[in-house]
């Protein structure tokens, strides 16, 4: 863990400040929860906006404060001069200053002070100060311990955009980087009379039927690498387009092969207009964050990583997986 100057932090937070918030492309759960539940936190003091690389998936868009969400993707003069004026940045659950996309090269200009919560390895020098741990399995705990450490009050709304982002990068309590903190944290948050079902529904059992659509195409496109445990799926442009794609659509697919018996590593391809995504999941030692790393661009935690490769032809990426194997 790296070392976090809280008595300072605290400190330039006893004078009310401009603040961002900000997370990676593509935010999921654990990046909202974490963005939102800091923003309610902050913005009882503070002028604080929260600004995400690009758009969410719609089983997000109910977390409260949603509304103070901004896009950068198509509002950029706002979001810069928003920048421009702050006194602090949050850079919360990404630790390579390329996950946001759009907004790295404002980011990078930009003289405020910065401070990242996260929880992925080996997080990049862009920060002034960093609070980063990736043996804990959400941003969300993070949080926790932050606003714990600098004497903030929690609330309802705090409590349920936490548990948004602890319920979905822990696979809901599943994972191994669950610990009897984790629960300590969730015991407490439900003190605050979250409703926890409700929450469960709104960020899984609220899906388009197009997801169900790409599902089926998705895994009729299994193949499995028996005696490399692995099994690969994928989907192409055109099943998108066909089948109305809308994003967020094709979460969790990867972790489908992971139900069979024997396969501990999965891998999902999606083909996009500027290349491939690819996703890894591993539930053994197979260190999926190395592998993303070394053969895919990309990279993330040893049990989940992501990459991507910069064509279109997805008969080459799936023989370059094979050959990643030998
Ligand atoms: P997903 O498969 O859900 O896109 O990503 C799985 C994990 O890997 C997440 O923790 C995500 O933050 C991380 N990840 C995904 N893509 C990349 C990437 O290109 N670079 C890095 N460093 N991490 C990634
Ligand atoms: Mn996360």
């Amino acid at each position: 863990m790296v070392g976090f100057d809280y008595p300072l932090i605290k400190k330039k937070l006893s004078e009310r400040k401009s603040i961002i918030i900000t997370t990676h492309k593509s935010p999921d759960g654990d990046a909202l929860g974490s963005s939102l539940a800091l923003f309610h936190a902050l913005s009882s003091f503070h002028d604080v906006s929260v600004i995400v690389p690009n758009e969410y998936p719609h089983y997000l868009k109910w977390l409260p404060g949603n509304n103070n969400v901004l896009i950068y993707e198509g509002s950029e003069q706002e979001s810069d001069q928003l920048i421009a004026q702050s006194d602090i940045i949050f850079c919360l659950d990404f630790n390579k200053i390329y996950r946001v996309d759009a907004m790295e090269l404002v980011l990078k200009k930009n003289q405020s002070y910065k401070i990242m919560i996260d929880h992925h390895q080996d997080p990049d020098d862009f920060c002034d100060q960093v609070l980063s741990n990736s043996s804990i399995a959400s941003t969300a705990e993070l949080i926790y311990d932050f606003l714990k450490a600098i004497d903030y009050n929690f609330n309802q709304e705090i409590a349920t955009c936490l548990y948004a982002g602890i319920v979905t990068d822990t696979g809901s309590f599943k994972y191994s980087g669950v610990t009897s903190k984790t629960h300590e944290i969730v015991s407490y948050l439900m003190s605050f009379n979250i409703n926890h079902t409700r929450i469960h529904n709104n960020l899984f059992d609220n899906q388009n039927k197009s997801r169900v659509d790409l599902l089926r195409v998705c895994l009729n496109n299994l193949e499995l690498i028996e005696e490399k445990t692995t099994a690969i799926i994928f989907l192409k442009e055109k099943d998108l387009i066909e089948l109305n794609y809308q994003k967020g659509d094709t979460e969790g697919f990867v972790n489908f092969p992971l139900s069979l018996k024997n396969i501990s590593v999965s891998i999902f391809l999606v083909e996009f207009k500027d290349g491939i995504k690819l996703s890894f999941r591993s539930q053994s030692d197979f260190d999926v964050n190395m592998f993303a790393k070394k053969y895919f661009n990309g990279g993330g935690h040893k049990n989940a990583a992501g990459g991507f490769l910069n064509y279109r032809n997805m008969d080459k990426a799936l023989n370059y997986i094979k050959t990643c194997f030998e």
